[in-house]
């Protein structure tokens, strides 16, 4: 009598799947990538964009496509996230030069990053609204995952062993107290909502206009030391994959990120996004926009998200263990076969633009000498501003001084450096309450 054939156990792949990753290796390395969204609205000033296939690395070649996922939490009207959703993935593509290969397009995305959200927040003055949005945005390029953030629109991600990593920044003045230096040496207060005769009484905010957040795309009325310069975090997935959530205030408010996931682990992204929404507004209600992006990386034979393999030893992860080469030996797992590790590949949270831009890739490279880094225009001789530049000390710059800027967005960078007078702070007292 033949014998059964031996039950597969979990995690073994078969025989054909293997043989098949043979002869498309190519194939086999990219991820599948799915994306589920849930809204409930209170103010209609939340805003995303879905585009699981953004573009291509190289036009025309679709095995260098890549996906953009954004949430755009807009406060004092939906003019700025409107705005940012319209304009903000343009520029990060104008940003990057066409004939890179994949390692110089990922190299220079974080500083491409950058450059496009201070030249979206600086292009929204032109408006002349007064409204301003948080924005995350996350770009996923094969196993690579790039974040960049203002505001508190959080986003994690849970890697297949179940570990939970932060991949945006919170900018809200009551957990950055950096932050809250930043503003107030630029001129502006911190404090809480004083009512006359009574308390202080809620988050720390910025005054006169009462925002919450430090960092935003608009806001122009508030001061232009509410800066767009993103918090920008690049990690690689291991293989395995792993589940990104992206999130407005209104989730956070009431679930912690262990909360979400608890929620909707184990369902298709669009079930545990509405699954998550669901769970923040039951107890209270809609008090809130609340609208939640789910996002599973998954290898290309899964058609549905595998539990974590040790659901609830869940520890909340800041520090990412460094690329292999740098990981202690003691850290190394040996009880399963392909340890999940999320690799760090790159993170800055400074608020310098002209130290944000001329970090990364070789910068000669990346920079035409005639154009300014952040809006792109072509500088006259002469015309360009080194973002080295001080005016208050005139001391000689060595070798090649760029990247450099149009005089319109060295003012920019000045201002947002609070070199500048914030413009126009008398308006709106109470119009930025968040
Ligand atoms: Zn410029």
């Amino acid at each position: 009598m033949a014998a059964a054939p031996a039950a597969l156990s979990p995690g073994t792949v078969p025989l054909g799947v293997l043989l098949r990753r043979e002869v498309t290796k190519e194939r086999m390395e990219r991820p599948d990538v799915l994306c589920g969204e849930a809204n409930r609205s209170r103010k209609g000033e939340d805003f995303t964009l879905l585009r699981a296939d953004a573009g291509q690395r190289i036009p025309g070649d679709p095995s260098t496509s890549f996906s953009v996922f954004a949430l755009f939490d807009g406060h004092n009207g939906s003019g700025a996230a409107i705005y940012a959703r319209e304009n903000l993935l343009n520029n990060v593509l104008r940003a990057i030069p066409t004939c890179f290969c994949r390692e110089e397009w990922l190299a220079v995305l974080p500083r491409a990053l950058v450059a496009a959200f201070v030249k979206t927040d600086k292009d929204f003055q032109t408006v002349a609204e007064t409204s301003g949005t948080t924005v995350t945005f996350v770009i996923i390029d094969e196993w690579v995952v790039t974040v960049a953030s203002v505001g508190d629109s959080r986003c994690i991600l849970e890697s297949a062993d179940g570990s939970i990593y932060f991949l945006s920044a919170d900018h809200r003045f009551d957990s950055n107290p950096d932050e809250v230096k930043r503003v107030t040496a630029c001129g502006s207060k911190v404090g809480k909502m004083d009512i006359v005769g009574g308390p202080e009484v809620g988050p720390l905010r910025c005054w006169p206009g009462g925002l919450c957040l430090s960092r935003s795309i608009g806001d122009l009325d508030v001061g232009e030391c509410i800066i767009a310069v993103p918090h920008v975090k690049q990690v690689k997935l291991s293989n395995a994959g792993g589940r990104i959530i992206i999130a407005s205030d209104g989730v956070w408010d009431d679930l912690t990120c262990e909360m979400a996931l608890d929620c909707s682990r184990g369902f298709s992204s669009d079930v545990a996004a509405h699954r998550i929404v669901n769970e923040a507004t039951r107890p209270r209600g809609i008090r809130d926009d609340t609208t939640c992006i789910v996002i599973d990386i998954l290898p290309p034979e899964n058609i549905a998200p595998s539990p974590p393999k040790r659901p609830g030893r869940i520890a909340l992860n800041n520090m990412f263990r460094r690329r292999s080469q740098d990981v202690p030996s003691k850290t190394k797992r040996s009880d399963y076969a392909e340890p999940d590790v999320v690799e760090e590949i790159f993170e800055d949270g400074s608020p310098m633009i002209s130290k944000r831009l001329t970090t990364g890739y070789t910068l000669e490279k990346i920079f035409a000498p005639s154009s300014c880094a952040v809006c792109l225009v072509r500088l006259k001789s002469g015309q360009g501003i080194s973002v080295h530049a001080n005016p208050l000390q005139h001391e000689k710059l060595q070798g090649w001084q760029g990247p450099f800027l149009c005089p319109s967005c060295h003012e920019k960078k000045e201002a947002m450096e609070g070199k500048r007078r914030p413009r126009g702070s008398s308006t709106n007292v109470f119009g930025h309450m968040c």
